[in-house]
């Protein structure tokens, strides 16, 4: 099925949903209550309902040259029509991905070591050793094609309140998992050994969420008028610059990224957590996509770091989530990375551009209006009658939404 699907974001539901490849039971499990009560009390405590948010796919995108609907669960209006948009006009090359392997950190903190160098190289020199006691542990995950990898030590303090400080950080390919519980579960099997070897006390036994060994790499190339690819360049220019602009700049990028993780029931958190880490790794806070002109088209590419697992977490429990892979047809972790990297990149262009030339608030508050619209009680055609009169005036707000919904049905408020 081709993801470029024109004018789909003019259909009601029920057309929308007779579009996608998917049978209706299927769709169930993005109807209102999916996620039981019952579910949702084993997935987290103190349980008193669930929480819904909208659900939708992004269309148009071509990602490593395969049509692709991506799903989005957000809060916020324009996101999916930005995604959408941006993929339209990365055709006919759409998104190229790359995907590292999916190499988790879990870290080991010890204390109190007396001669923190003497330790650090005692711990390197069992490397080896500890890392077949590691896969031991795992033989699972190693018959996948996982694993420990590697096994380091950093010197953090020499001395200090707490003596020499040093941390072991193993390496751990998760395949298909998030890898949060694998890893901390090989942490703390490990770090008796580990400060043994060092010399000091255990301190903490978890998991990294600064991933920079799983990333994801995503490219496009799209045509464009040249004073908008110069824009955008100078945009992306001013990000690079400015870690004021940056965090805005990246703050795009993860409006597309979270919608796809929420949809995809990840664990966004973690997703956040690194991706500023990475953002900042240089010590300067940095843009995670950067745009060139070159000519007429606008070239850009993100490098961020995306934990995500296509196994474990919640997706033992929700049903959503478990649609929105199957809607995106992912079946491995590297899959959704690459996706969900894509959707970033394409909301950071949106952004970008919209921002380039005639400013943001145009098109998001067109969005915004109808939400305001229905929220004063418009139905039918009169949300976009509503919305159309706010946006032209600018003043979207409910009360002006509510006159005006008075007026075109003829009575006052
Ligand atoms: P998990 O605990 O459910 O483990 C995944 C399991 O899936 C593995 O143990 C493995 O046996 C199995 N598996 C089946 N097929 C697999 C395949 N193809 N590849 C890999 N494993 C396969 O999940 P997890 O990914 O270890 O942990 C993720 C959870 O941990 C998330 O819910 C996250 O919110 C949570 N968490 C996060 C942090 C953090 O980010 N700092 C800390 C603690 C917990």
């Amino acid at each position: 099925m081709s993801s470029r699907l024109p004018g789909f974001y003019r259909l009601g539901v029920a057309e929308r949903r007779r579009q996608l490849d998917l049978s209706a039971e299927r769709l169930a499990a993005v109807d209102p209550g999916a996620l039981t009560l019952e579910a949702a009390d084993g997935m987290i405590e103190n349980v008193i309902g669930t929480y819904a948010l909208p659900f939708a796919v992004a269309v148009n995108f071509l990602v490593d040259d395969q049509e692709v609907v991506i799903p989005m669960a957000i809060e916020e209006p324009s996101v999916v029509a930005a995604a959408s948009n941006a993929a339209r006009m990365a055709r006919p090359a759409g998104f190229t991905t790359h995907v590292s392997a999916p190499v988790m950190i879990g870290q080991i903190q010890v204390t109190h070591v007396d001669d923190v160098e003497a330790g650090a190289a005692s711990v390197r020199e069992s490397a080896d050793s500890l890392l077949e006691d590691a896969r031991r542990l795992v033989p699972r995950l190693a018959e996948r094609g996982g694993g420990p990898r590697a096994l380091d030590v950093r010197v953090l303090a020499k001395t200090g309140p707490d003596g020499g400080v040093l941390v072991a950080h193993l390496h751990v390919d998760c395949r298909d998992a998030m890898g949060a519980n694998l890893v901390n579960t090989l942490c703390e099997a490990l770090a008796d050994r580990v400060s043994r070897l060092a010399g000091g006390r255990p301190g903490l036994r978890i998991l990294s969420n600064l991933t920079d060994g799983r990333t994801v790499t995503v490219r496009c190339r799209i045509q464009d008028d040249p004073q908008i690819a110069a824009a955008i360049a100078s945009a992306s220019r001013f990000a690079e610059l400015d870690p004021y602009r940056a965090s805005t700049h990246n703050k795009g990028i993860m409006n597309g990224v979270d919608a796809v993780l929420v949809a995809t029931g990840q664990d966004w958190r973690a997703v956040e957590a690194g991706a500023h880490a990475y953002a900042a790794k240089s010590g300067r806070y940095a843009p995670l996509a950067v745009w060139r002109a070159e000519g007429d088209a606008i070239c850009g590419e993100l490098v961020m770091p995306l934990a995500v697992g296509t196994v474990g977490g919640a997706l033992h429990t929700h049903p959503s989530a478990r649609l929105a892979l199957e809607l995106a047809r992912v079946d491995h972790a590297d899959r959704l990375a690459a996706l969900a990297g894509t959707a970033g990149l394409a909301t950071n262009f949106a952004a970008l551009r919209a921002l380039a030339t005639e400013g943001i608030q145009r098109g998001h508050m067109a969005l915004h209006a109808r939400g305001v619209a229905r929220a004063a009680g418009a139905t039918g055609d009169l949300v976009d009658k509503v919305a159309a009169e706010l946006a032209a005036c600018g003043d979207v707000k409910p009360d002006r939404a509510r006159e005006v919904l008075a007026r075109l049905k003829g009575t006052q408020p």
